[in-house]
C-alpha cells in the first residue's frame, strides 16, 4: 500500500462510521492544490544543482494550511499527499484553527554545506512565495530542516511581501520563534503517554519503555517519561539501540549524543543491541519516534509491547494496524500523538501576529490544556462507538473539516 493509500483507507473506514456522503468525502479526500516545481541553485563549487521541490496545500476549511517542509531524497508527490491530509485532520482533532499541508525538496540534506542548504531554501520560496503566507499556507521544520531553515523562508518571504513573522512556524527563539517549540512534539507524547497509562491503571513507575529515535521527538519524550519515573530502558538511532533493565540515565545518553554529533554509537551505560530488536522488546510502552512503515507485515507478529504511541508519522503499516487490533494492543494514532509540535506552531503564528510573548511555563501550561482536551475527546468517542483510537481520532478530525467544508459551501 502506498503512503496516500494508507491514509484513504483509514479515512474510509473512520468515514464509514460517520455515514459520510460520497460528495464530501470526495472534497475531502482530493487537495486543494499540488505544486511541484524546479529548484536550482548554485553550489559552493559554482556548480547549477536541480532539484525538486513540492507543496500540497490540502485544505483550508478550518483556518490557513499548515505543515512541514522536509528535506529527503526519498520526498515525493504520494508522500507529501498523504502527510498533507494527515495535517488537516491533526489540526482538526487538536483543534487549532488551520488546515493541513506538506511540502519538501528531494534532496539529501547532508550533501549540502550550510550555505548550500540556505541558497536552496531561498530559491524554493522564490517559487512558491505567491502560495503561502500567514494568512494561507504557514510551512514548520521537518525532517532535514531546523529553527535556522525557518529563519532563511521568513527573511526570503519578507523580500516579496514585507515584514511578516507569522509566514512560518519553528523560527529560532532569538527570532520571532517561541520557547517550548523545539520540546513540543516529544513533550505532547509524553503528556498522552502519561495520560494512556492512567486510563489503564497502570503506574509510570512500574512502566517500561522503548523509544526507536533519539532525534528531537525521541529524546524530548524520553526526558519526559523519565522525569515522570517511567523507566526508560531502551532508546535507539540510526547507530544502533541501547537497552539497561533497570531504566536508562535519560539525560546522561542525551548530553553524549549531544556532544556526539547528535550520535549515541558507543555510548557505554548501556548494552547495545541491533537497532531492529528494540521494537521487539518485551516493554510496556513502544514508542516508535524515527521513521515512518517500521511496524509492517514482517515483524508485527514479533511486537510485544500491549501499548504503542506513534510519535513518528505513520510509523504502522495498515496491514500491521489490523492485526494490533486484533491482538488487542493500544495503538495511540499519530494525528494525535505528535501534535504537540503544531499546537505549539500555533501559539508561535498568534503570538507573532500579536507581538506578544509568552513564557516557557504558560506555552507548556497551554499545551498540556490542548493535548488533554483532545485526548479526552478521541479517547471518549472510541470508548462510547467501540472503534479504535485511530479510528476515532480520524472521526473528530473528519467531523470537523467537514462540518468546516459544508458551512463554506461551494459557491
Ligand atoms: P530527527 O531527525 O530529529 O530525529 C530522527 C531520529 O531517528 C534520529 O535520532 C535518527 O538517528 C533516528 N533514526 C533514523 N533512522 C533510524 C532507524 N532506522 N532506526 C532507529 N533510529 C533511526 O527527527 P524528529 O524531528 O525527531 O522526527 C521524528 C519523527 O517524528 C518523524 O517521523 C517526523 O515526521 C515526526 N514528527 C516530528 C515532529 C517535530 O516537531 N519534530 C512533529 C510531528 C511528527
Amino acid at each position: 500500500m502506498k503512503s496516500s493509500e494508507a491514509a484513504q483507507f483509514y479515512f474510509s473506514r473512520a468515514a464509514d462510521q460517520l455515514e459520510l456522503k460520497e460528495s464530501m468525502r470526495r472534497r475531502l479526500i482530493i487537495p486543494r492544490r499540488e505544486i511541484q516545481v524546479q529548484v536550482s541553485f548554485e553550489t559552493d563549487k559554482g556548480e547549477v544543482a536541480t532539484y525538486v521541490g513540492y507543496r500540497v496545500q490540502h485544505n483550508n476549511a478550518r483556518g490557513p494550511m499548515k505543515g512541514g517542509f522536509r528535506y529527503h531524497p526519498q520526498v515525493d508527490l504520494d508522500e507529501i499527499r498523504s502527510l498533507a491530509a494527515l495535517m488537516t485532520l491533526k489540526t482538526a482533532v487538536v483543534n487549532i484553527p488551520y488546515g493541513g499541508a506538506k511540502g519538501g525538496i528531494a534532496v539529501d540534506p547532508r550533501t549540502l554545506s550550510r550555505t548550500e542548504k540556505e541558497r536552496i531554501t531561498r530559491k524554493f520560496i522564490d517559487q512558491i512565495h505567491d502560495v503561502i503566507g500567514p494568512d494561507i499556507d504557514i510551512p514548520a521544520p521537518d525532517m532535514g530542516t531546523d529553527a535556522e531553515t525557518m529563519a532563511w523562508i521568513m527573511s526570503q518571504y519578507n523580500k516579496y511581501h514585507g515584514f511578516n513573522p507569522g509566514v512560518v512556524t519553528g523560527k529560532p527563539v532569538e527570532y520571532y520563534g517561541i520557547p517550548g517549540r523545539e520540546e513540543a512534539t516529544g513533550r505532547g507524547v509524553g503528556i498522552l503517554t502519561l495520560k494512556v497509562l492512567g486510563r489503564l491503571g497502570r503506574k509510570p513507575q512500574q512502566s517500561r519503555v522503548a523509544i526507536q529515535g533519539f532525534g528531537n521527538v525521541g529524546s524530548h519524550a524520553a526526558k519526559y517519561l523519565a522525569d515522570a519515573e517511567c523507566k526508560v530502558v531502551a532508546v535507539s538511532d540510526v547507530s544502533g539501540a541501547y537497552y539497561r533493565a533497570e531504566g536508562l540515565d535519560v539525560m546522561s545518553a542525551i548530553r553524549y549524543s549531544n556532544q556526539n554529533k547528535n550520535s549515541l554509537a558507543g555510548y557505554k551505560e548501556a548494552e547495545k543491541i541491533p537497532g531492529d530488536q528494540l521494537l521487539e522488546l518485551d516493554v510496556d510502552v513502544l514508542i516508535p519516534a524515527a521513521l515512518g512503515g517500521v511496524i509492517n507485515e514482517s515483524n508485527v507478529d514479533r511486537i510485544k509491547a500491549p501499548i504503542i504511541i506513534e510519535a513518528a508519522n505513520e510509523p504502522v503499516r495498515p496491514e500491521a494496524d489490523e492485526i494490533l487490533a486484533k491482538k488487542g494492543t493500544l495503538l495511540l494514532p499519530d494525528i494525535l500523538a505528535n501534535a504537540g509540535g503544531v499546537t505549539v506552531s500555533y501559539f508561535e503564528w498568534a503570538q507573532n501576529r500579536q507581538f506578544y510573548h509568552w513564557n516557557l511555563d504558560r506555552v507548556r501550561q497551554e499545551l498540556e490544556r490542548v493535548m488533554s482536551q483532545a485526548f479526552e475527546s478521541v479517547w471518549n468517542l472510541s470508548r462510547e462507538r467501540k472503534v479504535s483510537l485511530r479510528t476515532a481520532a480520524f472521526m473528530v478530525g473528519i467531523e470537523r473539516v467537514a462540518k468546516a467544508t459544508a458551512l463554506i459551501g461551494v459557491a
